[in-house]
């Protein structure tokens, strides 16, 4: 297990933009406040998503298509380094006009209306890089710990 020390660093709510992508504006948000580490939640709804799937046999993300406009019922996701930018991963829960439920990795979130909470940690940010096992970019040792 790898583990990293974080101290508190600021809280910021935000509301997203109406037409923009979640991961992007989340990602632009971090960049411009500096913030390496942290962690994310957001709810609201999206009017287009595309969500995926992880395939453990063949290592490769499968998408999940999301039809038409649904709630964001819980967006959940954290900031590291990778390749030397912040990188925000993000895990999403959405439903359609029935109730019904989708979930995976968030790979595009058209928001029609999401409100953001973001929590900035300080300290040494974990750094992604690939791992052979899993085909995944994971967080790496960090040489100055
Ligand atoms: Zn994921």
């Amino acid at each position: 297990m790898l583990t990293n020390n974080f101290g508190q660093g600021r809280c910021l709510l935000a509301r997203l933009d109406h037409g923009a992508d979640i991961l992007h504006q989340v990602s632009c948000l971090a960049k411009e406040e500096g913030i390496e580490a942290g962690v994310l939640t957001a709810i609201g709804a999206l009017s287009t998503a595309e969500l995926a799937y992880y395939d453990q046999a063949s290592l490769e993300y499968r998408k999940i298509p999301v039809e038409g406009p649904v709630e964001l019922l819980s967006c959940l996701g954290n900031i590291s380094i990778r390749d030397g930018q912040p990188f925000v991963h993000a895990h999403a829960m959405v439903s359609d006009s029935q109730g019904r439920v989708l979930g995976g990795h968030l790979n595009t979130g058209i928001v029609f209306a999401a409100e953001l909470y973001l929590q900035e940690f300080l300290g040494e940010p974990f750094k992604r890089e690939h791992d052979s096992v899993t085909g995944l970019y994971l967080w790496g040792k960090n040489e100055n710990l």
